[in-house]
């Protein structure tokens, strides 16, 4: 949905350019610098925003005690003070224009490490706002700083932690989810790709836990907070699906998002939530705890992680020759398991009640290409960057 307005916004602007009311200049524009400042968030982070006319164009450089954000195409703006609040990280940002660059530079009193990618972000335009570059960090967190990591790269995962994803096999127990034409019932079909997927990830060096191992019923809530329990890194919901056209078959991958990206994607989210009969009118449903921990940025941020992770699983899938249904590969609806603060994805693996994919579903051999392509997402899925 993000990436739609974002095309939307583009369109408009070349319909500015072709009604003439900028100069054409506008394509090659230079962005400028319009603030700057700094922010203590209420968990002891230090927030730096870059306010600017365009959308920012940045690569982040880590030095000994400086953090520096180099602004392509910019031009800088002596009259831009920083505003610096007390207690904060940072003691002084300064700019250097370097040719078309535009080098923010934030004097730093300790170390930090790389920043992790969700906890950078780029915000659309609001208010009085113009774009906002906004980057929260901490004094020695993130992974390591730039040169440990340059020298970790030649090393194995065993310096670094293990990744933990959650599986969560849909459904079970009182809850059987579809049935099949032949009486092959989802909850068993998923918990079988389920178990073998932990041990695939397993022996890939990831940690994995399950939120059911076997034929349990779990309320929707509940998987969600196994996953922030384990302080999950992705969160898969895996999952088989109904159609009442019987020829309709293949898979799709799911994100959550506050309205359904369809009415496919609407229907899935009801018969997916009818489990618990919960109210999902919207964000609302986060449970309290959650909805405290997540400001509105971060949800921004696993947002556009799990979309990066649903899009990645939806490529290995194509690769792997698994039938896609018709339509978009990668949807978005108001699936109660996927609130949390964990990226992940609901992965409907195919159609149970088209004869031929409910037999495949049923295949230990079809189980394990289904495995072998979600591992591959996995692997592919970029944690940090
Ligand atoms: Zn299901």
């Amino acid at each position: 949905m993000k990436i739609s307005r974002r095309c939307l916004l583009q369109i408009t602007g070349v319909g500015v350019v072709v009604a003439g009311m900028v100069p054409r200049v506008a394509f090659a524009a230079r962005n400028s610098l319009k603030n700057m400042r700094t922010g203590v968030q209420p968990n002891g982070k230090t927030r730096l925003v870059i306010e600017t006319a365009l959308r920012p164009s940045y690569t982040l450089v880590y030095g000994e005690n400086t953090l520096t954000v180099k602004l392509s195409n910019t031009v800088g703006n002596n009259s831009v003070a920083a505003k610096l609040a007390s207690g904060g990280l940072v003691k002084t940002v300064t700019q250097a224009q370097i040719g078309d660059a535009l080098n923010i530079v934030a004097e730093l009193r300790k170390p930090i490490g790389e920043i992790p990618k969700n906890q950078v972000m780029i915000l659309e335009p609001n208010g009085d706002n113009d774009y906002r570059l906004v980057l929260d960090f901490a004094a020695g967190t993130g992974a390591k700083t730039a040169t440990q990591k340059a020298a970790a790269t030649n090393e194995s995962n065993t310096t670094t932690r293990k990744r933990i994803i959650v599986l969560d096999p849909g459904h079970g127990g009182k809850d059987p989810g579809c049935i099949g034409r032949g009486g092959t019932k989802e909850k068993a079909v998923v918990l079988s790709v389920g178990r073998k997927l932990r041990t695939a990830l397993q022996n890939a060096g990831f940690a994995v836990y399950m939120t059911r191992a076997d034929d349990t019923y779990l309320k929707l809530a509940e998987r969600a907070a196994i996953a922030e329990r384990k302080k999950a890194d992705l969160f898969i919901s895996i999952h088989a699906n109904a159609n009442p056209s019987r020829s309709m078959k293949g898979f799709s991958i799911y994100t959550l998002s506050e309205k359904a990206s369809d009415e496919e994607a609407q229907k899935l989210a009801d018969s997916e939530n009818a489990a618990d009969k919960i109210d999902v009118s919207g964000f609302e449903s986060f449970s309290k705890d959650i909805r405290v921990a997540l400001s509105a940025l971060q949800q921004h941020a696993v947002a556009e992680m799990s979309e990066e992770y649903a899009n990645g699983c939806a490529r290995a899938f194509n690769r792997a020759g698994i039938e896609q249904q018709p339509g978009p590969a990668v949807r978005h609806a108001p699936l109660a398991v996927l609130r949390s603060t964990v990226p992940g994805a609901l992965v409907e693996c195919g159609h149970l009640s088209n004869k031929a994919e409910e037999k495949l579903l049923k295949s230990s051999a079809h189980q394990d290409k289904l495995v072998a392509a979600i591992v591959r997402s996995v692997k592919n899925y970029d944690f940090e960057a």
